[in-house]
């Protein structure tokens, strides 16, 4: 059995059943404060300038890279850069600029209809309630948090694919519907811990807790995780092949 760093806390690989709210919230702000001292650096790596440059690439980030994102969008914001250049195109005049990002023919439509709302409805700008930018086309609640929280609009923990994946594992949350599991994480964190939380989870499911094959012999929360749904090596199991006997001399 593995020690937990908090008092009162004890992991053995099994959910931890019964671990109190106040020690999963205590748990969780250890995973965090390791998080942010194993990577620094982490921050959102779409490239933007503008508000209306970030809500438009984390709209071409769905079902796409970020670094195939960053690829197409330097040419397309030199092209439209404004709500009023996206609004007077036509999503034909969008469409060869992120043909490569996927779903290019719904996201120019979608682009060019959000543009449209915000300089009918917004004077072009890009509003900071989470729920005036789910009212524009194509902006969904987890896009709609990933912009309020990088631009500094309302408080949200956004649940992309990572933190949806790392919540569970980690024992924050049993659900799947994603407003569920951010309401789960929104109750073990304190809301200034939730833009670097979402940050910090977004970038260890990454780099080390891979959706298929999570890297826990290299995690530096691995002591502090119930490792739920993750199918652990049998314990015996050999890590390496034995070695040949030596050969009797004859
Ligand atoms: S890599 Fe393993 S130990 Fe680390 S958070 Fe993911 S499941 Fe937990």
């Amino acid at each position: 059995m593995v020690l937990g760093l908090l008092a009162g806390v004890t992991y053995n690989g099994a959910v931890p059943g019964r671990e109190t709210v106040s020690e999963k919230r205590k748990r969780a702000l250890t995973v965090m404060d390791r998080l942010a001292a194993d990577m620094p650096d982490a921050r959102i790596e779409l490239d933007y300038r503008t508000p209306l440059e970030l809500l438009v690439a984390v709209m071409l980030s769905a079902q796409c890279t970020d670094k195939r994102v960053n690829i197409v969008t330097p040419a397309l914001f030199q092209r439209f850069p404004s709500a009023q250049t996206y609004a007077e195109a036509e999503p034909s005049d969008v469409e060869p600029f992120i043909r490569t990002c996927g779903l290019y023919r719904a996201k120019a439509k979608n682009i060019v209809a959000a543009a449209r709302a915000l300089v009918a409805e917004h004077a072009g700008q890009v509003p900071l309630t989470r729920d005036t930018l789910e009212k524009l086309p194509g902006v969904g609640r987890k896009t709609a948090g990933v912009v309020c929280i990088h631009l500094g609009g309302d408080a949200a923990f956004p649940v992309d694919t990572h933190v949806k994946r790392l919540a569970y594992r980690l024992g924050f949350t049993t659900k799947e519907d994603p407003d569920k599991v951010e309401a789960d994480m929104q109750a073990v964190l304190p809301p200034e811990r939730w833009t670097l939380g979402h940050q910090l989870l977004v970038w260890h499911g990454r780099r080390t807790c891979f959706a298929r094959s999570p890297d826990c012999a290299r995690c530096v929360v691995a002591d502090l995780c119930p490792k739920k749904g993750v199918k652990a090596p049998p314990v015996d199991a050999p890590t390496e092949k034995p070695a040949r006997p030596a050969r009797a001399k004859s």
